[in-house]
Order: structure tokens, then sequence, then C-alpha cells
């Protein structure tokens, strides 16, 4: 069988869905390739379920890339008000949360329904089940893709004058995640940054390990941070090690070896509540003084772990540098993370198509004409919060315009 369109998109994902009816919206005939059942899988699970689908403020900084400014130009193209202002036209309920996180009031179904009504209604064909085989660039400075049908092995040859590559990244292969992407960049010579999983959380192993494995269920505020930035957002104690948005945020920020700094209690300068408690209260165990200030449980076991020597000793008989390295293993926590839980949970890749060889304008290859990456599969990783959507829906938006004004 032989089919030929305008363009191809590889991938009926985020990215791919809303650059598809975009730029059909200009004209063009369109056609999304997924070797998966089902498109938009990942729109399906995420937010809980409810999709955080955007946020109110997305700017640069919210990104990670090797080239901070890549994202600029398709940010400024297509924002949060635009996306709300599709979401509000088709109905959907919706709520804010904390930080400006929008999420569905119902299910994140509510935006894959949109993404694909408005396919259906511009007329973008979306085949499922599809796996390319092999893409080749044909004399015309267009592609030819070789497929099979996963389910009844029909092969087809496609033909597109536009090819645009919006695979996303490695995170959740059960939800079809590949590195075909990447392997489409290499094939035309593009370079890839080093892909490792993020928005994800830490494992510990040895003594932390445990402690933290006994406090499994335990949710508190504290400011994580390693030398590059800092968050202060709930931590969560899990029976595999931390988690929580403070741990997912700084994930995105942190490479295996090195360490994270969490302070257990912001809001308390804990070096000066022991050296005031010490005067006012000397026949006081630091746990009693510190009672209120951090969960009794925790407190217990950080106690055994930390400063097991002291702990039933009272204040009066404590040196006031020993109380103050005791708040400083409060204050700043110290610990080295022996890794991540991985793709398998994650919620995005950090690194991919290096975007030094692709426009930031238009996500168009600098390397090889008419080839296009948009969404998670480009070295671009946001913050949690919506700002991953943001960016499949403004890289979308920004592919969808190069080509249809072509
Ligand atoms: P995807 O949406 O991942 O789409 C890629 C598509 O390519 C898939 O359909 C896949 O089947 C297809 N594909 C892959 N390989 C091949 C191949 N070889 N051949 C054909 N097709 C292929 N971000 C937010 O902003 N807010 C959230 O609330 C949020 N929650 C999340 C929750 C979870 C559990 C996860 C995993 C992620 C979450 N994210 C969230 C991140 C967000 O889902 C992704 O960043 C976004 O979906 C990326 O869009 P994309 O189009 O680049 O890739």
């Amino acid at each position: 069988m032989n089919h030929t369109v305008d363009t191809i998109i590889i991938g009926a994902g985020a990215s791919g869905l809303f650059c598809a009816f975009n730029l059909a919206s200009f004209g063009k005939s369109v056609l999304v390739l997924d070797h998966a059942n089902k498109a938009g899988k990942k729109i399906l699970m995420s937010g809980g379920g409810r999709c955080n689908f955007i946020n109110r403020q997305v700017e640069p900084r919210h990104f990670i890339s090797q080239n901070p400014h890549f994202v600029k130009s398709a940010l400024s193209k297509y924002g949060s008000d635009d996306f709300i202002d599709l979401v509000n036209r088709h109905g959907i309920a919706y709520h804010e949360r904390e930080h400006g996180q929008l999420f569905c009031d119902d299910s994140a179904k509510d935006i894959l329904d949109m993404l694909l009504k408005q396919c259906q209604d511009f007329g973008v064909g979306i085949h499922l089940h599809t796996v390319i085989d092999s893409i080749r660039a044909t004399d015309d400075n267009g592609f030819a893709l070789q497929t099979t049908h996963k389910k009844d092995g029909t092969a087809t040859t496609y033909h597109c004058q536009h090819l645009v590559v919006a695979t996303g990244g490695l995170s959740i292969p059960t939800l079809g995640a590949s590195g075909f992407g990447y392997q489409v960049a290499s094939q035309f010579g593009h370079s890839i940054v080093p892909t490792e999983a993020a928005l994800v959380p830490f494992t510990f192993t040895d003594a932390t390990g445990d402690l933290i494995k006994s406090q499994a269920g335990l949710s508190l505020d504290v400011t994580a941070s390693n030398d590059k930035i800092s968050f202060t957002l709930p931590l969560l104690f899990t029976h595999r090690g931390l988690s929580g948005p403070a741990m997912l945020q700084l994930s995105n920020y942190w490479h295996l070896g090195e360490s994270i700094t969490i302070n257990l209690a912001p809001q308390t300068d804990i070096a000066a509540l022991l050296l005031t408690a010490k005067k006012s209260h000397p026949k006081q165990l630091i746990r009693t003084a510190l009672a209120g200030v951090l969960p009794k449980k925790l407190l217990t076991a950080l106690e055994n772990h930390l400063w097991q020597a002291h702990k039933e000793t009272e204040l009066a008989n404590l040196k006031d540098d020993t109380l103050r390295q005791i708040a400083t293993l409060l204050n700043a926590w110290t610990l080295k993370p022996s890794g991540t839980e991985g793709y398998r949970v994650a919620e995005v890749t950090r690194g991919g198509v290096d975007t030094r060889d692709v426009s930031g304008k238009t996500m168009e290859s600098r390397l090889k004409p008419n080839l296009y990456f948009i969404g998670e599969v480009l070295d671009v990783t946001g913050w949690l919060g919506g700002y991953n959507f943001a960016w499949a829906w403004a890289s979308g938006y920004a592919c969808a315009e190069s080509i249809g004004m072509k």
C-alpha cells in the first residue's frame, strides 16, 4: 500500500496531536502515526488522572536545556492564555491549585478528547498500531516511511514532504515510550544530549535508606536544594525513598553522585531555638525542645540516626557548638541519593535531541530540511506544574505555523 500526505507526524501524544490539528487548520494534509494501540496515553495518566494541562505562568526559567534560550521563541508565540482559551472553548471544567497549576475538574480524558476532536474536525488522519521500520530521505526533499501494521502485518509506504518527530522521551515504556525519536535524529546527523530519568523520586541505600523507609507515608514542607537551585515544597517519605514535589523538582537538576540538602524545618532557625531553650529550659532534652517543630516519629528516628550520643543529655550539658551542629543536621540535612526510581516511574526524560541543531522558531532541523522535532524528544525538560505540556503545546504550535505558512 502507498500513502502520500504533506506532513507525517510520528507520535500521537501531546505535542503530536496538538501540532497535527494546528497544521491541518492551515489546509495541509496531515497524518499521525503511532505504534501504540491508543493515542495520548500519557495525557490520560497525567496529573494523577486530572492532567495538569498548563501553568498560569510559563517562563523560560521553568525549563532545563543545554541551550536555555531555545524555548523563548516558541513560548512567546503560544502561551498559557492561548491554551486556556482553547480549553474554555471546549467547555472543559478546571481548577487552579497552588503555584498556578491548572487541572481538569473531572478527568484528563477531557483534554485528550479535546485534542482528538480538533484533529477530527480538521481532517487529521491517525494511524495507530503502526511500526515504522525505516525512514528514507527522497530526492524531492521529502521522506518515505516503510511501516508494518502491528495487528494485521500490512506493509505500507508513506510519502510526505515534511516529517515531524513527536515521539516523546523514555519515561514509562509501558505507555509506549521509546528511543525511536533519538534514532531518527541520529540518522540525520543530530547529536543527542545524554538522557536521564527526571521528575522522579530518589532512592537511598544503607542506614539513611532504612531511616527513610521507617517514615513511609510522612509528608512535610521542606526546602530542598543543591548548588544549582532550591525548592520549598512538600517532601514525601516512601518505602522506596524520597518523593513528593520537592524531590521531583530537584531531580531535574540532579546527577548521579551529587548530594542534596533538605531543610526539614524551613520556618525554624533550629540553632537559635536550641540555644534559647538551653537558657530557658536547661533540663530539656533535644527532642523535647524540638517537639512541635518536627513530627515525633521522625524526630525519634533522626535522633537515633544523627545524634544518638546526645539524645539523653540535658541541653545544659551540651556545648553550644554541639547544638549548632545538630541544628545544621536538621536545617541542612545532606544526603547522597544512590539513584532514582528511573524511567519506570519518571514523569519526564532530561536530555534528548540537541537543540543547537534545531531552530527555536520553527523546530526545523538545521541539518535536514523539512525534518522537525517537537515536545519531549528535544533536550527541553520542564518543571513539575504543567510546564511539560506547556512545551508540548508551544513547540507543536511553532512547528505547525512554520510548515503551515510554507
Ligand atoms: P508523549 O506525549 O509521550 O507522546 C509520544 C508518542 O509517541 C506516544 O504516543 C508514543 O506511543 C509514540 N511513540 C513513541 N515511540 C514511537 C515509535 N517508535 N513509533 C511510533 N510512535 C511512537 N506533564 C505536565 O505538564 N503535566 C502533568 O500533569 C504531567 N503528568 C504526567 C504524569 C505521568 C505519569 C507522566 C509519565 C508524565 C506526565 N507529564 C506531565 C509529562 C507529559 O506527559 C509529557 O512531557 C508529554 O506528554 C510529552 O509530550 P510528547 O508529545 O513529547 O510525548
